[in-house]
């Protein structure tokens, strides 16, 4: 770790989410341009999401499984928008086999050994898992077909940030099949709900979530639907998205069931997922100019005990903090003891600091002599003396109070700066002055959005229910319009 401190977020945001990345150990580069190593510390944050999620996925009927990472091309081309979608992005595996080089000193691929048909990494997983369910679905009974796959995802992406965007990722991906349109659409929002609910409880996230416009949907899907989330610079983050795939995949893979009249019908389809970006959301929405801030909720650590003892009274201060630990363990889960003693308590507490754990508990000679402690917030740096006695409860209280506050500035930043706008002029300053985002009425015409993101590079974020029905003009033609749009610059 570099001894340079944390660039403050007004001087240049970008370099201080990656310093914040860095310090709180989440992730570093790796040899492979635009992969990541996710660092123990970021990869605890990562079991906590799967672990909330997973439940949550579980409770909606879907099952865990796993399909293979790599896809026949001819898999990938089946669905005409869906290759023409990835095919930019792909890792191909040509050759299986390597051999010596002549002058003996490496090894090089054998040309002997190229593949039949070559190989995609997998950038999603519709068209290998379809292929098997059209193996697994024969009849009405055999639906609906929830499904969900825990992977990593490959999509060679040039411009790489850690946890934005990287070339290969870790996520889940929700897979279901359904008799019925009408099912598979209420398939649709649930998921999304589930996200939204999600972002809420554990993340301590508001967002807008909503239909995405045909030029932002997924590629394969008749509608996408899409959670996004404010970061602090009025950014906008797409962090889970559900698809409506109609009978798009089913049709070219062949999935058909025999209905109750004995007849052979095409299944509705969906598909839902999200991503180790959420950590990138996570990092953006509640970090400051100190480092990491995480919601107690997903915090790998909740509590951390700070001993403060010199060489004379090191062994009470320490056995007093493991009271404490002990007492503290008994009914909050991840409280740690930091009890090394070759560095500083002040090094400690910046340390702490940086990787964002909720509630810091110091504890030193007058602490013990009283028999107390002091707690200090990781949200507010509120510091605050407390007893013995009351301790835990006290502690429950200030990280539930730490995740609630956490919660209402998210949504108070979402409030505070999405802007009503009526006319092109007023967007376009809105865009370069306030960064935030906006909503406006559009036409549906991918013209005016084209139109829109080259003049102010923000694009349509979500149409939201309550954007439904809106009466006005579109924001750049100024036709009738009856959608209210978000639009926003996006990461
Ligand atoms: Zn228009």
């Amino acid at each position: 770790m570099s001894n340079k401190g944390i660039t403050p977020r007004e001087k240049s945001y970008p370099e201080w989410y990656l310093d914040v990345i860095e310090k709180a150990e989440l992730a570093e580069n790796s040899s492979v341009r635009g992969c990541m190593v996710i660092k123990p510390y970021g990869y605890a944050i990562w079991e906590n999401i799967q672990k909330g999620l997973d439940r949550m996925i579980k409770e909606s009927g879907a099952k865990n499984a796993y399909f293979p990472i790599f896809i026949p091309l001819s898999f990938l081309s089946r669905e005409a928008d869906h290759v023409k979608g990835f095919a930019k992005e792909c890792a191909v595996v040509t050759h299986h086999r390597l051999k010596e080089t002549a002058d003996g000193k490496g090894v090089e691929v054998d040309p002997d050994s190229k593949l039949e048909e070559e190989l995609i990494v997998r950038p999603t997983s519709e068209t290998i898992m379809y292929d098997t369910f059209s193996t697994w679905i024969k009849s009405w009974r055999d639906l609906p077909l929830r499904i969900n796959q825990w992977a990593n995802i490959v999509r060679w992406e040039k411009r790489t940030r850690p946890f934005l965007r990287t070339a290969e990722f870790l996520w889940q991906e929700g897979h279901t099949v359904h008799l019925t349109h009408k099912e598979a659409q209420e398939e649709v929002k649930r998921a999304l709900g589930m996200y939204v609910e999600f972002a809420r409880q554990y993340l301590a996230m508001e967002t807008y979530y909503g239909k995405k416009s045909d030029s932002e949907k997924f590629a394969g899907a008749v509608n996408t639907y899409g959670v996004e989330a404010m970061m602090q610079d009025g950014k906008a983050l797409q962090f889970g998205t559900s698809h409506d795939l109609g009978q798009n995949f089913a049709k070219v893979f062949n999935i058909q069931f025999a209905d109750k009249d004995g007849s052979l019908k095409s299944p509705w389809q969906t598909s839902w997922g999200v991503s180790t970006r959420m950590i990138g959301a996570l990092v953006m929405t509640h970090s400051d100019d100190n480092g990491l801030v995480l919601p107690p909720s997903i915090a790998p650590i909740k509590v951390v005990l700070i001993p403060i003892f010199k060489d004379e009274n090191k062994e009470k201060v320490l056995e007093y903090s493991r009271s404490v630990q002990k007492e503290l363990s008994k009914s909050i889960s991840n409280v740690e003891l930091d009890d090394r003693d070759f560095v500083s308590p002040g090094f400690k507490f910046n340390e702490w600091e940086k990787k964002g754990v909720p509630v810091r508990i110091e504890i030193g000679q007058k602490e013990m002599e009283e028999g107390g402690v002091v707690i200090v917030r990781r949200d507010t740096s509120e510091k605050v003396k407390n007893g013995f006695g009351d301790l835990t409860e006290v502690v429950e209280k200030t990280l539930s109070d730490i995740q609630e506050n956490l919660y209402n500035r998210s949504k108070e930043l979402l409030i505070s700066k999405t802007y009503r706008v009526e006319d092109f002029e007023e967007l376009k300053n809105t865009f370069e002055k306030g960064k935030g985002f906006v909503r406006a009425n559009w036409c549906g015409d991918p013209k005016c959005e084209e139109n829109i993101k080259y003049h102010t590079k923000a694009t349509t974020r979500c149409l939201t229910d309550d954007g439904v029905g809106i009466k006005g003009k579109c924001v750049y033609c100024g036709k009738d319009s009856s959608e209210e749009w978000i639009f926003a610059k996006a990461y």
